[in-house]
Order: C-alpha cells, then sequence, then structure tokens
C-alpha cells in the first residue's frame, strides 16, 4: 500500500444502507484520503438476513460482484485502497456464511466478522432499535446474549478480523442507557474475548467510534487493547467512518493509534 497506515473501517452511502444516500462515497473518501495520506478500506455492511429479504439492501440480488467490480476499477487509479466488508455473523447461519467466505474471501482484501444483532431486526448499535429490543428482553440477557453470540462467532473460526468487540455498551452505558444493577459490566468480560481472538490468530479492531457517542472512548478501551498488546494481541485501527466530515476529523487519531499500537 501507498501510505504508512491504513483506516480499515469506512462505509458509503451507496453501500452501506445505514447511511443516507446524499452521504459519501468512494470518491468522496479516495480524494480526503490522498490528501492526508492515509490508505482506506471500504467496509461495507453485509447481512445475510437483510440481504436476503430486503430488496433495498445495496448487496440484494446478488449485488457483491457489482461492489467488486467498481472497486477493482477504482483500484487501477488508486494504489491506497483496499476492498473490505463487515460481515454480521448469525450463529444459525455459520454453514452460509462458511460458504460466503469460500465463495469470496479471495475476491477482497479485507473481511471483517462483526455482531450487531443476533435476533434480525433488534441491532444493539441503533438506539431506538435498542429500547425496542430493551421492551422485550431484560438488559442483563441483551448484554449476556451479546458476550455469547460474539464468543461464538470468534470460536466460529470463520473470520480473521474481528470488528469492535464491546460495542454492546455503544449506548448501554453510565452516560446513557445506565446498566441495571444485575448487568455484568465488567471489562473482563471484553479481556475475555481479546484474549480468544488470540488464542485463534484474529486481528482485533481498534475502533474509534466510540468517541462519537455517548461512551466517549474507542472500542475497546485503550486500557484493555494495552493489556491485550502485551498479551501478543494483533491490531487494525478502524474509524468507522459513516460522514465525511467525521473521516477528515479522525485521520490524525487513527495515525496516533498506530503509534500507540506500535508503542507496546
Ligand atoms: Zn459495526
Ligand atoms: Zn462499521
Amino acid at each position: 500500500m501507498k501510505f504508512k497506515f491504513t483506516d480499515y473501517h469506512v462505509h458509503t452511502a451507496k453501500w452501506s444502507a445505514d447511511i443516507d444516500e446524499n452521504g459519501p462515497n468512494f470518491e468522496d473518501y479516495i480524494k480526503i484520503a490522498e490528501i492526508n495520506q492515509i490508505n482506506i478500506c471500504f467496509l461495507e455492511h453485509y447481512e445475510l438476513y437483510s440481504i436476503e429479504k430486503d430488496k433495498n439492501n445495496p448487496f440484494y440480488n446478488g449485488n457483491i460482484d457489482n461492489y467488486l467490480e467498481e472497486l477493482d476499477e477504482l483500484k487501477e487509479t488508486y494504489d491506497f485502497i483496499l476492498c473490505g466488508l463487515e460481515v454480521e455473523y448469525y450463529k444459525d447461519r455459520e454453514i452460509e456464511l462458511l460458504e460466503f467466505m469460500d465463495d469470496y474471501e479471495k475476491e477482497l482484501d479485507f473481511i471483517g466478522g462483526t455482531v450487531h444483532e443476533w435476533i434480525a431486526g433488534y441491532p444493539v448499535t441503533t438506539k431506538e432499535k435498542l429500547i425496542k429490543f430493551l421492551e422485550k428482553k431484560k438488559m442483563k440477557d441483551i448484554i449476556d446474549e451479546y458476550f455469547e453470540t460474539t464468543k461464538m462467532m470468534i470460536n466460529s473460526q470463520i473470520f480473521r478480523n474481528i470488528c469492535h468487540i464491546d460495542t454492546i455498551f455503544r449506548y448501554i452505558n453510565e452516560n446513557d442507557i445506565k446498566p441495571e444493577d444485575d448487568c455484568d459490566i465488567s471489562e473482563n468480560r471484553v479481556l475475555d474475548l481479546g484474549r480468544l481472538c488470540i488464542k485463534n490468530k484474529m486481528h482485533i479492531e481498534y475502533n474509534l467510534s466510540g468517541n462519537k457517542f455517548s461512551i466517549g472512548r474507542s472500542f475497546p478501551s485503550k486500557k484493555i487493547t494495552s493489556q491485550l498488546l502485551k498479551e501478543g494481541g494483533k491490531f487494525f485501527v478502524g474509524s468507522d467512518s459513516h460522514s465525511l466530515d467525521y473521516f477528515e476529523n479522525q485521520i490524525p487519531n487513527v495515525k496516533k493509534a498506530y503509534i500507540f499500537i506500535n508503542s507496546i
């Protein structure tokens, strides 16, 4: 790659359904990345349930081939962009996910495994959906199920890279939806997930997006990341950008994050 550092987690309006249609696309990010001398990896959401059922999902009806084609063409001009996907893990879809990896792992530069939801339609990373989920299920159970599902994803060994391992705390934290007394929110749970990644030789994301939410810290925290690094953890850095302003502002932080990681 052309530059020293890479932001591995950037979403576009065309290919990620959680950005409105006026949001940034490939060329918008590329321009800013080039000026600021950073490589970028497009890591669009790839969610099997939504892709199968929702005609508005960008990857509906085999559109992944168009995604690959568009990026292949851009890669002929720009040598600092990578083609990736943030693939949602579902415990009841492991066979399809393995087949997907067989078919597409070689076509893509980078795939990150991720857990936002385990019951389709109730992502814990969207505040209004999380509030609806909390009407159906106890907070303690939601947190426990998040950790169990993430553990299953790691143990499945489907992915080599794991995104934001404690994103359950995006909204459930002391500054926002306060954890109830019976909830186990200890950082040891996050450490355990990180150690499982190390054991399985998976790379862990140092995801900077928590800084734009009430939690105000990375996923996982700097302290946990530092501990996991000392234990041999390998990290990649992602801004998790959904807008151009945010992306541009995060570039110095992405670079600093690599300097921090490399210092341990
Ligand atoms: Zn994510
Ligand atoms: Zn993302």
